[in-house]
């Protein structure tokens, strides 16, 4: 009995072109033997992978205006004046909306770490230094970059540090970071 051919009489199916982008293998081994596929070495590629990433600060916005105008903003509590380094819209006291308020530019390391290793972002920067900063008459702290203190030897809790700006601001946190003052 011969066999039927399913695609007689009908074109050839198109073909999905080639691409010359991406990865480009030659001859990757393969069994004859299947069972032996369960031993094989996981392939690893490797190609370019980038998002665009479209984000709103919302009513964060302030903070990162302030940052490209080389302000510091906090928030205040309208009802209990507690003060917020790290801005909040709402009073986690007592609840109550907050408003924008200008912090000291300069304050004291109230805690350190060095980091050796980091997220990808920072990675090439390692190590580097993040403090805790406490300003007088703010109730809570400000993270940040410490840029100056060659090792953590150098620094000691309580010092002293003043805020800089990045020149060009990338509107993100790192748009400020911290130095020894005087
Ligand atoms: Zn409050």
């Amino acid at each position: 009995m011969a066999k039927k051919n399913p695609t007689k009489g009908f074109p050839a199916p198109p073909k999905v072109e080639e691409l010359m982008t991406g990865t480009t293998v030659f001859n990757i081994p393969f069994p004859h033997d299947l069972k032996t596929l369960k031993k094989m070495s996981p392939l690893v590629i490797k190609h370019p992978y980038s998002v665009e990433y479209i984000h709103s600060y919302g009513q964060d916005s302030p903070f990162f205006a302030g940052l490209a105008n080389k302000k510091l903003l906090g928030t205040k509590c309208k009802k209990c004046d507690t003060t917020y380094a790290t801005p909040r819209l709402a009073c986690t006291t007592c609840g109550r909306e907050t408003e924008w308020v200008e912090l000291p530019q300069e304050g004291r390391v109230h805690t350190f770490t060095t980091c050796y290793f980091g997220s990808e972002e920072f990675l090439k920067e390692t190590p580097f230094h993040l403090v805790l900063v406490e300003f007088d008459g703010v109730n809570t702290l400000l993270l940040a970059r410490l840029i100056g203190p060659e090792g953590p030897a150098d620094i000691r809790i309580g010092m002293k540090v003043r805020a800089r700006f990045r020149r060009n601001s990338q509107l993100k946190p790192t748009d400020v970071y911290f130095v020894p003052a005087g």
